[in-house]
């Protein structure tokens, strides 16, 4: 049985994040792409910077997407799928290889990236914002809100068509870290999950705090009962994956936010499971978390130097 990870944001609250994992098989659909599209720059760079280099395919086309036929999916925009692969790259690939080597990725990394325009709703009024199958395979969601919800700007040059170039204008990195970076850090914490598993000792200490509504919780209440999101306290795994995720991609001022409204007993819970994690990941990776944090702070700060005009 092939598992499907599932990161879903819960659609009727803007302040709780939840999500859910479950079991499937992976899709037997062929992935090959369609040769009546002729290859473009983008393609070029995404074999330049995705397949070679990690062995990724990224696949922006709808025709060779491997959708769920469960949802009412959109398409993705070529542009936003361009800037969402650019800060993937940036902002989860890249900092990988530089705190490891340039094998870790390429033996690790999706094999298989697709990418869907709009969010996939659920029956429960939740999203979801991505999945991790098989740890082959991790779907990206609601990649047009990008620009739908103005988290950056596309600004084309006067009087350049608009396939030559463009600059962009990120509006809400916050935005953007949580509905795109967190979910792919989260997502691929569930793929190293599955290739080596974590100490089991991470299990015992909320044993009897994971609950099945974990929607009903409010992020304050899971944080005082140590988890550091609702969704963290929906199964272990769930758990550790947050706790990943959340870490590297938070600065030390949302990190303390998070522990301050912990509380002491929350807080200490947090601590305990986050050496955990730090411990699994330079034990079974040789990843130094605080070095890869470390990484991932002063790239964010250099994201506006991103080149978005080469292809
Ligand atoms: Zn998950």
């Amino acid at each position: 049985m092939k598992r499907v990870l599932t990161y879903i944001f819960l659609a009727v609250s803007a302040v709780v994040a939840v999500s859910s994992c479950y079991k499937d098989e992976l899709s037997p659909t062929s992935v090959i792409m369609d040769s009546v599209n002729p290859e473009t720059d983008f393609d070029r760079w995404l074999n330049e910077n995705f397949l070679l280099p990690y062995n990724i395919n990224f696949i922006y086309r709808y025709e060779d997407i491997e959708s769920d036929m469960e949802y009412d999916l959109v398409p993705a925009d070529e542009t936003c799928a361009r800037i969402l692969a650019k800060l993937v790259k940036f902002l989860w690939l890249d900092p990988y290889t530089e705190v490891s080597n340039a094998n870790f990725m390429r033996q690790n990394s999706p094999r298989v990236m697709p990418v869907i325009g709009s969010g996939a709703y659920n029956t429960n009024n939740t999203l979801t914002l991505g999945t991790a199958e098989g740890g082959l395979k991790i779907t990206f969601y609601v990649t047009n809100w990008l620009v739908s919800r103005n988290y950056i700007t596309i600004n084309y040059d006067n009087g350049v068509d608009e396939t030559e170039g463009y600059s962009v204008t990120i509006n809400s990195m916050d935005d953007i870290n949580f509905y795109f970076l967190h979910t792919a850090h989260h997502e691929f914490g569930h793929i190293l999950n599955q290739n080596k598993a974590y100490p089991t000792d991470f299990n015992l200490i909320s044993q009897d705090q994971y609950v099945a509504q974990w929607n009903t919780l409010s992020d304050s209440e899971a944080l005082q009962m140590g988890f550091i999101s609702a969704y963290a306290s929906s199964q272990p795994g769930e758990d550790f994956v947050e706790i990943l995720s959340y870490y590297i991609t938070s600065s030390d001022e949302e990190w303390n936010a998070r522990l301050d409204v912990a509380g002491t007993s929350g807080a200490d819970i947090i601590e305990r499971k986050l050496n955990i994690v730090k411990n699994y990941m330079a034990d079974s990776w040789n990843i130094d978390l605080d070095e890869l944090r470390s990484v991932l702070a002063r790239r964010y700060e250099e994201v506006e130097s991103i080149d978005w005009s080469d292809f």
